[in-house]
């Protein structure tokens, strides 16, 4: 059971696997308010950044449920790398359906919210899992300007233009759930380029490396189209942030 292959090759030298900043990881942690002791749950929680500077930063303990093997692998080294190996703990699985049985304080997916089949059905799993009080994290796409056309949306990797919201909608689409959003923090589009450039180096120096693999032609395809695509798509029209909740 793993994550498709060419996500293990395009964001193999990711440590954060998905358009945040080690800064912007930072100011959402600050902004929390964590208290040392906190409990967090991460759900999709890829090579286990966001647990792992935060049980060094705050003093939280954590819990990671991530599909790929290679990612949950590098999560486990990060953390004896940072010293917090007795802090955070990493599961290699599926994280649907997965609820923690001590409640946690702050309960997060970011970036991963098909797990929960969509942001409405991702919220309501962590909420299983949340104490009275607690924090719900959503990492989700927005647009950051309408696109246009329908194509606009297919080169910014979208089905089409309703798979994503406006931010203001986004933003009341999660009072219509019945939250209330109580912090944000936003990826502007340096942050977009750490994410999306960084694969460019990853791809290339992986084809050098593996000339004859059966993905070598998909590889190849992608690193020669990848950087005009998204310039001219992701970069100007998707928007990334993650928002905090309170049930109200
Ligand atoms: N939250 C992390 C990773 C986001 S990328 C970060 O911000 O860095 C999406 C992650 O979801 C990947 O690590 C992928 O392996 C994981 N994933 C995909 N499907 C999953 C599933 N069903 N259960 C758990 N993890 C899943």
């Amino acid at each position: 059971m793993d994550i498709p292959r060419i996500f293990t090759i395009t964001e193999s030298a990711h440590r954060i696997h998905d358009p945040f900043s080690p800064a912007k990881l930072a100011t959402l942690g600050a902004a929390l308010r964590l208290e040392p002791g906190a409990r967090v749950l991460d759900l999709g929680c890829g090579s286990g950044e966001m647990l792992c500077t935060w049980a060094r930063d705050h003093g939280i303990v954590g819990t990671g449920v991530d599909l790929s093997e290679l990612f949950t692998r590098q999560a486990k080294l990060r953390a004896e790398e940072l010293g917090v190996a007795d802090r955070v703990r990493f599961i290699h699985g599926d994280a649907a359906g997965f609820v923690l049985d001590e409640k946690a304080d702050v309960a997060a997916c970011v970036g991963a919210t098909w797990i929960g089949g969509g942001a409405a059905g991702t919220i309501e799993l962590l909420a299983q899992s949340l104490r009275g009080g607690g924090i719900i994290l959503i990492g989700e796409p927005f647009w950051r300007q309408l696109p246009p056309t329908e194509e606009v949306a297919k080169g910014c990797g979208a089905g089409s233009v309703a798979d994503f919201l406006v931010l203001p909608e986004l933003l009341a689409s999660f009072g219509r759930l019945g939250y209330d959003v109580v912090e944000m923090v936003l990826a502007d589009q340096d942050d977009w380029d750490r994410y999306e450039a960084a694969k460019w180096l990853t791809m290339r120096r992986w084809l050098e490396a593996n000339p004859d693999d059966e993905f070598a032609a998909e590889v190849r395809a992608q690193l020669t189209a990848e950087p005009a695509r998204y310039a001219a798509f992701t970069r100007e029209y998707l928007g990334w942030g993650v928002f905090a909740l309170m049930p109200r």
